[in-house]
C-alpha cells in the first residue's frame, strides 16, 4: 500500500514564502479534499508536488515509494505513479487523445524496462475502449486534438481519462475555483467515484464545497495562509459550507481579525 508523505513543506515563489510547514499523507484508497480561501497555496502545493521549475522548495520532503520525490523530474514522479490533473490544461493541435495517451503509456513502460517496445495497437484500442466505456465516454473522444476546442467539461473529462489511463496510485486535483460550471463538476466527480477504489488516493483541491456534495471525502483540510491549520472529516467541509471560512480565520490569527 503506497502513500504520498508531505513532511515540513516549505515553498517560495520569487523569493516569498508561500508555504510555510505543510504536512500531509494521503494513502492508496483514500480521498482527501484540501479546502481554503484563495491565495492560500493550495495551487502552488499542486503544482510543488509535480515539480514545477517555478516553485522553490526551502524546507522539507516528500516521500512516496521510497523515493524523496522532490528530487526527481517531474515525469519520474509521474512514472512512479503521482499524477497531477490540471486546473488549466493546454492544448496541444495535431496530438490526438489517443496518441497522447499511447505515448504517455509508453514513456511509463520505457522508464520501468528500456528495451520495452510500447503497447501494441490492438491492445492499447482494448485498453482505450475499456477505459472510455467505463468513463461513459463518447469513442469518438479519442480521435480529436487534445484539449482544442473542447469545453471545461470536456477537458476535464480528458484529464479523468488520463487519470483512468495511467492508473496512478495518487492523483492531485487542483479544482478550478472559477469557470467549472455544474456540469464540468459533475463530470470531475463521477470520474473520480468511478476511479475510486483501493488502487487510488486522490487529493482534490478545492475552494468550494460544492464539488463534495458529489465526491464524499474521507477526510478535509482547511489550508490558512500556508499551512494546514484544520483536519476532519466530510462534516468538516459542511461545517464551511454553512459558515465559511471566518472562524477558521478567527481561530489561527485572532490578532487580525
Ligand atoms: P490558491 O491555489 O490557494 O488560491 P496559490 O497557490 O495559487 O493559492 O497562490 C498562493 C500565493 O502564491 C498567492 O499569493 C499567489 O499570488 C502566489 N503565487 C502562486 N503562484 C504564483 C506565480 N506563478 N507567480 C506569482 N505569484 C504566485
Ligand atoms: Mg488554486
Amino acid at each position: 500500500m503506497s502513500e504520498i508523505e508531505i513532511r515540513n513543506l516549505h515553498v517560495s515563489v520569487d523569493g516569498k514564502e508561500i508555504l510555510k510547514g505543510v504536512n500531509l499523507t494521503v494513502k492508496q484508497g483514500d480521498v482527501h479534499a484540501l479546502m481554503g480561501p484563495n491565495g492560500t497555496g493550495k495551487s502552488t502545493l499542486a503544482y510543488t508536488l509535480m515539480g514545477h521549475p517555478f516553485y522553490e522548495v526551502t524546507e522539507g520532503e516528500v516521500w512516496f515509494k521510497s523515493h524523496n520525490i522532490l528530487e526527481l523530474e517531474p515525469d519520474e514522479r509521474s512514472h512512479l505513479g503521482l499524477f497531477l490533473a490540471f486546473q488549466y490544461p493546454v492544448a496541444i493541435p495535431g496530438v490526438t487523445v489517443a496518441n497522447f495517451l499511447r505515448t504517455a503509456i509508453n514513456a511509463k513502460r520505457r522508464y520501468f524496462a528500456p528495451d520495452d517496445k510500447g503497447i501494441s495497437i490492438p491492445e492499447f484500442r482494448r485498453v482505450l475502449k475499456e477505459k472510455m466505456d467505463l468513463l461513459k465516454m463518447d469513442h469518438n473522444f479519442a480521435g480529436r486534438y487534445l484539449n482544442e476546442g473542447f469545453s471545461g467539461g470536456e477537458k476535464k473529462r480528458a484529464e479523468v481519462l488520463q487519470m483512468a489511463a495511467l492508473q496512478p496510485e495518487i492523483a492531485v486535483m487542483d479544482e478550478t475555483d472559477s469557470g467549472l460550471d455544474i456540469d464540468a463538476l459533475r463530470v470531475v466527480s463521477e470520474g473520480v467515484n468511478t476511479l475510486r477504489g483501493p488502487s487510488l488516493g486522490v487529493l482534490v483541491i478545492t475552494h468550494y464545497q460544492r464539488i463534495l456534495n458529489y465526491i464524499k471525502p474521507d477526510f478535509v483540510h482547511i489550508m490558512l495562509d500556508g499551512r494546514i491549520v484544520e483536519t476532519g472529516g466530510a462534516d468538516l467541509a459542511l461545517h464551511l459550507e454553512e459558515h465559511g471560512y471566518d472562524w477558521v480565520r478567527e481561530k489561527n490569527e485572532p490578532a487580525l481579525v
